[in-house]
């Protein structure tokens, strides 16, 4: 009888719950999955905005536990601090964060699949914790809808990106730089912002200035798309800042850009640049930055064993969770071909955005892309479905427990690409 192989998943958000879940499908009884996260529940983050703007607070509602589903493959969780990774011995370091006090353990692995995200570095912004706004987690979340519902006063509202670092790395694949780690949620903020504005009598997109660091704003949408975007963006009255290089500072009324320029604003609604985490940095198997390196096939090109999904991937360009999603179908089917010996054929990721986004008043929109990396595809759709087709993914991923079914993002393809509106 083969012997059991030790699969290791490091992180469990979206990219480790979905790849723990399908590595449990693919290999069932043949490997022993354990999970590690500092935390025990799901945060669903692509959904925060819509809590926020309907005064809900994100964390009576975007947070879900995931044990049951773990227990229910029969995979092992662990909540803890990933603190180290020595590839060579095929070990993990890791410090149990219950209770202060644990001391260091370790745990080995035949395989290891990294999918322990970035850190979204806004305390490199000067000024961030007093001035500064977000929506990327529940407690961002809950200070910007208390300021929405209850302090702001009508003053003009900056959306927009710091500038990211992209890894650089002889050993990664060939793909397009971003200036910008995620631009679609400063699309759709500005949008859905301008909805809630208006239904709250405090203003329209006249308030809102989009700024990116790069030439052009959410570039990865491609040419075709944003030809038809940014002169909606324009007609509807935002503003739009372009080629800011990064962020300087914020300041009570203004935000200061690296280019010397700046924009006043009550309001500064920032992404920031998405940096790995700083164990990850310097590692044998990372980028300059600390992402880790792969193939179209998630795998580490010189540690076989080792694969990465969702963010903290060097190729998920741009950080978005639907590439994430690909690469952990990809990732555990090509493990468990390694442990089966199974010769199914399995295609490397295709890059591309697939994203829906909120435009308020139950609208939504769809976009399908590859033109950024190369390819034909641009679809570009907005109405009713796709934001329903938001909501639902929502909740069928927390009652599967981030195991979509196969068909679930072609299906989602389809109606998107076909949808009338
Ligand atoms: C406002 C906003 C809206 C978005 N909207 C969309 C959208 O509509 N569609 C879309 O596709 N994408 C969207 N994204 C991007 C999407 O949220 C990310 O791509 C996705 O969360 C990445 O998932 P991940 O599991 O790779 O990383 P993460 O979600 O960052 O998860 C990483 C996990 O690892 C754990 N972890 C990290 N370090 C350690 C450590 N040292 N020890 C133990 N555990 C650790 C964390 O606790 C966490 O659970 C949005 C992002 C933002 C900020």
């Amino acid at each position: 009888m083969k012997e059991t192989k030790k699969i290791l998943v490091l992180g469990c958000n979206f990219a480790g719950l979905t790849v723990s879940r399908y590595l449990h499908k693919e290999l069932e009884k043949a490997a022993e999955i354990t999970v590690i996260d500092r935390k025990n529940y799901i945060n669903f983050i692509p959904n925060i905005p819509i809590e926020v703007f309907n005064n809900h607070n994100p964390e009576d509602t975007m947070e879900f536990p995931f044990q049951k589903h773990l227990k229910s493959d029969g995979s092992s969780f662990i909540q803890a601090e990933v603190e180290n990774i020595d590839a060579d011995n095929k070990t993990v370091y890791f410090t149990p964060n219950e209770r202060e006090g644990s001391a260091q353990e370790s745990m080995t692995y035949d395989y290891l699949v990294i999918a322990i995200g970035c850190k979204l570095a806004f305390d490199e912004i000067e000024g961030f914790a007093e001035f500064g706004h977000t929506f990327s987690d529940t407690f961002y979340g809950n200070k910007v809808r208390n300021y929405l519902h209850n302090e702001y006063k009508g003053g003009h509202i900056a959306i927009g990106s710091d500038r990211f670092i992209q890894g650089q790395s002889p050993k990664l694949p060939k793909m397009p730089t971003a200036l910008a780690a995620c631009e679609g949620p400063t699309v759709e903020l500005a949008f859905s912002l301008a909805d809630w504005l208006e239904k709250h009598k405090k203003g329209n997109a006249k308030n809102i200035t989009l700024f990116t660091p790069g030439e052009v704003i959410a570039e990865d949408a491609g040419e075709r798309i944003l030809g038809e975007l940014l002169p909606m963006v324009s007609g509807m009255g935002y503003g739009y800042k372009k080629g800011t290089v990064g962020i300087k500072r914020l300041t009570k009324d203004a935000i200061e850009f690296k280019d010397g320029t700046s924009l006043e604003a009550e309001m500064k609604i920032i992404f920031p640049n998405w940096e790995p985490h700083s164990f990850m940095k310097g590692l044998p198997f990372v980028d300059d930055q600390g992402f880790v390196v792969t193939d179209l096939h998630m795998r580490n090109p010189d540690y076989p064993e080792i694969f990465a999904v969702g963010d903290a991937a060097a190729v998920t360009i741009p950080k978005l969770g639907s590439l994430g999603h690909t690469e952990c179908e990809i990732a555990s089917k090509v493990i468990a071909k390694d442990i089966l010996g199974n010769t199914e054929e399995i295609k490397p990721l295709h890059q591309m955005v697939i994203c829906f986004g909120d435009l308020g008043n139950q609208k939504g929109f769809y976009m399908h892309t590859d033109e950024w990396y190369g390819g034909n595809t641009s679809i570009l759709k907005m109405g009713y479905t796709p934001y329903i087709l938001k909501m639902g993914f929502k909740t069928m991923y927390e009652t599967l427990g981030g195991k979509i079914p196969s068909w679930g993002m072609p299906i989602s393809e389809i109606v998107g690409d076909h949808t009338i509106i």
